[in-house]
């Protein structure tokens, strides 16, 4: 194997020639402390960067094999060093040249710890994959540029961040402890009958709607009602005290502007884990929890949307629903019965994204439009049915309607920030103040029908080419020949999320699991299954470092989001 000096020589050698020659690098170095493999080589200096790989061997690195002891551990582990190498290499990399020559890089990362394909923990090594803009001026190759790079400033990044003795054990420790408490109040949660946790002194706000990190002014910490507080006992922190949601349904109510879409928000990201001092490490929830809201103007096909929606004008069927234009109400409705498919156990709805018309019909619309000229069983209608039924419990924001104080379990206000325990005199108001709105939709919450994908429908490659994707934020894909928007799935944090949710779905296909037999749920499961059998490498040909990993639901969220999809 060559040596980083013949590597030095090589591109020095290159120095003044075109672009293409760089092609020369490709292959594996014996650096004094680790092995680097330059696994891609761009084609210009203005085309997505070198894919590059160092390996650096367990005793060379020096971690303790405590901080990776188990699954959460070592996703938690890894999800540092990728930050570290994050920090170090963006002020390790600089400006050499045209286009992104000179650059250090990794995919940005917000505030969620998730497993990530950039670092991983081999049998004998340390892995770390990492992007680098190979020097040129021009179209011509900037050897001694180059040279610096690869064979210094790589080496610094990777000695600054691969190594036990350079970081703070500290820092690593509570990493690696908070990810695992967390995942311990998540598992433990269900026994205790609930829902999600918010931990006392958590920070629920973010800095702005387009910055996730925590709002460092004046943000009013969490403190639980009395009545509502629980306590875990975690293996690191000890006893974490704080507000416990129960199973059932719950409002959280309360003026305008006094946090409850805040709560709410923060209830959706606790099916994650997040970094220490987030605000949010013990807001914690149901690994299953989707959030839910109207998406008018996107495709359904075949969703049995009848528990909610029923004689269509027109006679249109509404057991096998398709459209490619939905509307508010009926997108709702799918969007509900198709989490039910994939799994969840708990609906998270917020009136600021709601059709109006699916939460509720009230006491005088009753009366002036018959039900048999209303397709729409309201929500509030089926929604202790979703509960009895199939175990479904929901939060939900409405600070406008107090029909819902019926159906509710709990009622949280939110005042001043603050959430207050009001159930007891929502009931009493409930009470006192009668409605005369008759429920509607049946006894029953009606009948769920998992429905078979078609292998046709999911072609993006036209049956002949490679599939190509990219992905534009967390928010659309381009697909094949198609773009899929998902601008309304609120619980993809990050792009590469989303990057391996299509891979997975390419991989799916190609494995054959989707064919004319098998159900949704079941092609899920058996993606998730080989990914959970041998990582999420097996969803690409080449080692990548920019999948992160998703949950079934927004696998399930994408699929369903595909404007081709039929079903049998
Ligand atoms: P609502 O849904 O009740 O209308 P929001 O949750 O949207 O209210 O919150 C309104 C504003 O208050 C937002 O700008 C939010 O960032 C801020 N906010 C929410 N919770 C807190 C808090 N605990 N401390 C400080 N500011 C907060
Ligand atoms: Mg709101």
């Amino acid at each position: 194997m060559n040596d980083r000096t013949s590597l030095k020589s090589l591109l020095l050698n290159l120095d003044g020639r075109t672009y293409q020659a760089y092609k020369d690098i490709k292959g594996s170095y014996r650096f004094p402390e680790f092995i680097l493999i330059i696994e891609r080589v761009q084609g210009d200096p203005f085309a997505s960067p070198s894919k590059l790989i160092a390996k650096i061997p367990k005793s060379v690195a020096g971690f303790p094999e405590t901080l990776y002891s188990n699954r959460i551990r070592e996703i938690a582990f890894r999800d540092y060093l990728t930050r570290q190498f994050d920090r170090v290499s963006r002020g390790i990399g600089r400006d050499r040249g045209s286009g992104k020559s000179g650059l250090i890089t990794i995919p940005p990362m917000g505030q969620e710890i998730l497993e990530r394909t950039t670092v991983l923990i081999n049998e004998n090594d340390l892995e770390i994959r990492f992007l680098v803009g190979l020097p040129a001026r021009g179209r011509s190759i900037l050897g001694r540029q180059a040279a610096e790079l690869l064979c210094e400033d790589v080496p610094d990044a990777i000695d600054a961040t691969l190594k036990y003795h350079r970081l703070s054990e500290k820092n690593i420790r509570e990493h690696v402890e908070t990810a695992e408490d967390a995942d311990y109040i998540r598992a433990h949660l269900v026994e205790r009958n609930l829902i999600a946790f918010i931990a006392n002194g958590s920070i629920l706000p973010r800095r702005s709607g387009i910055d996730d990190r925590p709002l460092v002014e004046d943000a009013v910490p969490f403190q639980s009602p009395p009545g509502l507080e629980v306590a875990f006992t975690c293996p690191n922190r000890g006893e974490i005290k704080g507000m416990g949601i129960a199973e059932g349904i719950t409002l959280i109510v309360g003026g305008g502007y006094h946090g409850k879409s805040t709560l709410l928000r923060a209830i959706e990201r606790g099916v994650y884990n997040h970094i220490p001092g987030d605000g949010r490490e013990f807001a914690i929830t149901n690994a299953t929890a989707v959030k839910i809201r109207a998406e008018d103007g996107r495709s359904i096909a075949g969703v049995n949307i009848s528990p909610f929606i029923k004689n269509l004008p027109g006679g249109r069927s509404t057991t096998g629903f398709s459209t490619a234009n939905a509307s508010g109400s009926t997108s709702q409705a799918a969007n509900i019965i198709e989490a039910l498919e994939a799994g969840t156990e708990v609906l998270l709805i917020d009136e600021d994204t709601t059709a109006t018309n699916f939460m509720i019909r009230d006491a005088r619309m009753q009366k002036l439009i018959a039900s048999e000229k209303e397709p729409i069983t309201p929500f509030i209608d089926k929604v202790r049915y979703l509960f009895t039924e199939y175990g479904v419990s929901t939060i939900l924001v409405i600070g406008g309607s107090g029909d819902y104080f019926e159906v509710a379990d709990r009622v949280i206000a939110m005042e001043d920030f603050q959430p207050r325990d009001v159930t007891e005199i929502a009931k009493e108001i409930a009470l006192e103040h009668p409605i005369p709105r008759y429920s509607e939709g049946g006894d029953t919450f009606g009948d769920l029908t998992p429905r078979i994908p078609l292998p046709d429908s999911i072609d993006p490659g036209r049956g002949r080419h490679a599939v190509k994707f990219r992905v534009r934020d967390v928010d659309e894909v381009a697909f094949g020949t198609e773009d899929i928007d998902l601008g309304a799935i609120e619980q993809i944090v990050d792009p590469c999320q989303l990057r391996a949710i299509v891979a997975a779905i390419v991989h799916g296909k190609e494995k054959g699991y989707i064919d004319r037999h098998t159900s949704l749920p079941a092609i899920l499961s058996a993606i998730l299954q080989d990914i959970e059998n041998d990582g999420l490498d097996i969803l690409t040909e080449f080692p990548q470092c920019d999948l992160a990993m998703f949950r079934r639901l927004e696998l399930a969220a994408v699929l369903n989001r595909l404007r081709t999809l039929r079903v049998k």
